[in-house]
């Protein structure tokens, strides 16, 4: 059996509400024990999946690893570097997001021994567990590229709308851009959320018309990949709006190094490998993303780009049968998102149950994916497709057109969804 259409749509469709009191236990009374369901990673795959089971399995059943106190709801970052939501808008407590009858042990996974049901935490403790799910999401290289990090860190005109620590920095550049060149990067890896690099190009761009700067200013999105999105489609529609609004494209172009004091940024060809030097007065670097080395190490787990050797319809190990991947680290080949995330969560919950009671997978995942691709404070594309990057819409109107109804769904209804829907 298949399944399409709106992932958080769908989610919800399936809700049941139930009212749960439950304790909170936290980490180092915990040593060597074992769980029936261990999940690694608190993020939105980690949450959504604590979630469903908690309820299921019942307290002290379920335990998540994850070390961070924060959770964010990414997928806001846009327009929190847009300047239209505040990055405090997109987080949450983590003690506040996890169900309350999971355990959760408040440290990060430093390795993972699938043959011993065991996961070893960077403070040296044990977790065993009956089933896995790993959901670690990626982690974001900026290390890989030359000098990228001191920008970020002391030249006010260098954002990155991708990390926390970052985040805040995009709008204040925009706001204070006075013209030359605004460059907005895509790596040479793979990424979560491919539309993201692309959308605050296109609210940095709004912006500086509504500053009285746009025409002093070159709009550059250099990108590593050769066309400017997977699914033609809505490829199409991007391109007639890059024409419109002036912005130059450079495809096979890989940001490897940034000088910030002479305000540089240096660009691989990816097709001649020559260097090319780019001036600046405002970068927006989207960092290269690699699965976390605690999971990459294992080789056991992981293929051989680092993701978890999945199967791509039932979203289990191809080795263990007791593991199942959902989110960015796994290898479904689908574009990495919050929303292929809610999609998965389903496939998991059925395919995981059906395995805990001995049978084999029924469900198979298609691949569903989704990116609102936001073009300006008002309009949006809701890009949604498959697998095969076919588009696999909701709405019966046609979706590859900028909508201002698509900009406040992503805006006002999907963090609504996201938190009070795909988490509980
Ligand atoms: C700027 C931006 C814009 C985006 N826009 C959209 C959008 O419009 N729509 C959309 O659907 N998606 C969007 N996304 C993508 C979306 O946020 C991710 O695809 C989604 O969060 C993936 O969920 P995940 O659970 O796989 O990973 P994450 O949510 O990143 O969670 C991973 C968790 O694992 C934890 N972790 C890491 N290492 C370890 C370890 N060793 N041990 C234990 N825990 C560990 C981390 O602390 C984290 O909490 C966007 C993302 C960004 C950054």
């Amino acid at each position: 059996m298949a399944v399409t259409g709106f992932a958080p749509l769908r989610s919800c469709r399936n809700l049941t509400f139930c009212a749960i009191s439950r304790t909170f236990a936290t980490t180092t009374a915990l040593e060597q024990k074992k769980y029936k369901l261990v999940v690694v990673g608190g993020g939105a795959g980690g949450c959504a999946t604590a979630a469903k089971f908690s309820r299921k399995l019942g307290k002290g059943n379920v335990a998540v690893i994850e070390p961070s106190e924060e959770h964010y709801y990414q997928p806001m970052w846009t327009l929190v570097g847009g300047g239209i939501k505040t990055l405090s808008q997109s987080t949450k407590s983590m003690s506040k997001v996890l169900p309350k009858s999971c355990d959760w042990i408040k440290t990060r996974a430093s390795s993972f021994d699938p043959d011993n049901n065991t996961v070893t935490t960077d403070d040296g403790q044990k977790i065993k567990y009956d089933y896995l799910v790993v959901a670690i999401g990626f982690h974001l290289d900026y290390d890989k590229i030359d000098g990228a990090i001191d920008a970020l860190k002391n030249d006010p005109n260098v954002c990155s709308n991708y990390a926390s620590w970052t985040v805040e920095k995009t709008y204040p550049a925009i706001k204070n851009f006075q013209g030359g060149n605004a460059i907005f990067t895509f790596p040479n890896t793979p990424i979560k959320c491919a539309g993201a690099p692309q959308k605050i190009m296109y609210l940095a761009e709004d912006a500086f018309r509504r500053n009285g700067v746009r025409d002093k200013a070159n709009v550059i999105f250099n990108t590593s990949l050769g066309v400017i999105f997977g699914v033609k489609k809505y490829a199409n529609s991007l391109l007639k709006v890059i024409e419109s609004r002036g912005i130059n494209v450079n495809y096979k172009r890989n940001l490897v190094a940034v000088d910030h004091k002479n305000r540089e940024s240096i660009f691989e060809n990816l097709d001649t490998g020559e260097k090319e030097k780019f001036e600046y007065k405002l970068l927006h670097i989207t960092p290269p993303m690699s699965t976390p080395e605690a999971l990459r190490k294992c080789t056991q787990l992981v293929n051989a780009a680092g993701f978890v050797d999945i199967n791509k319809d039932t979203l289990q190990s191809t080795k263990y049968k007791n593991v199942f991947s959902i989110g960015d680290c796994s290898s479904a080949p689908t574009s990495k998102t919050a929303a292929a995330v809610a999609a998965q969560v389903g496939i998991l919950k059925k395919n995981l149950s059906a395995v805990m009671e001995g049978k084999e997978p029924e469900l198979t995942y298609d691949g569903y994916t989704s990116c609102p691709l936001i073009t300006a404070p008002n309009k949006c594309i809701l890009a949604e497709f498959d697998y095969d990057a076919n588009p696999l819409e909701t709405f019966p109107i046609d979706q590859g057109k900028e909508r201002w109804t698509m900009y406040h769904l992503k805006k006002d209804f999907m963090p609504h969804m996201y938190w009070n829907l795909m988490l509980t």
